[in-house]
């Protein structure tokens, strides 16, 4: 079980800030802006990369979600960006996709 099912299956404590059906957010435990909130789909899909055609649905979802957290925590009007880290040289840590959702700040570009 990777770590971000134990957090959907409530084995390890996070800050929930939404869930429903499909999909479960929480603050990351290492906050790079103020507000740095993961969206992940609670079907164990590995990565974007992992992905099939069935899930075009809830990877639809994923991102109507991002959005509408976007805007009760505010930080919509200034702007804010959507991240998904996908393999070793994406940066990806955690072997369950997850949408990075950070904003509060400025964000520089391009990436490091
Ligand atoms: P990745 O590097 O795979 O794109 O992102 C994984 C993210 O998960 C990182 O930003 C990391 O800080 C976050 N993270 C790792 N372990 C935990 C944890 O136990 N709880 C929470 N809330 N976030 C975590």
């Amino acid at each position: 079980m990777t770590l971000f099912e134990k957090i959907i299956a409530r084995d390890i404590p996070a800050d929930i800030v939404f869930e429903d059906d499909q999909c479960l957010a929480f603050r990351d435990i290492s906050p790079q802006a103020p507000v740095h909130i993961l969206i992940i789909p609670k079907k164990a899909v590995a990565r974007i990369g992992a992905a099939q055609a069935e899930d075009q649905s809830l990877l639809g979802h994923l991102l109507l979600t991002a959005a509408d957290i976007a805007r009760r925590e505010n930080i919509a009007p200034d702007g804010y960006r959507l991240v998904i880290n996908n393999g070793a040289h994406g940066g990806e840590t955690v072997p369950h996709l997850h949408i990075h959702l950070l904003g509060g700040r400025p964000l520089v570009w391009p990436p490091g």
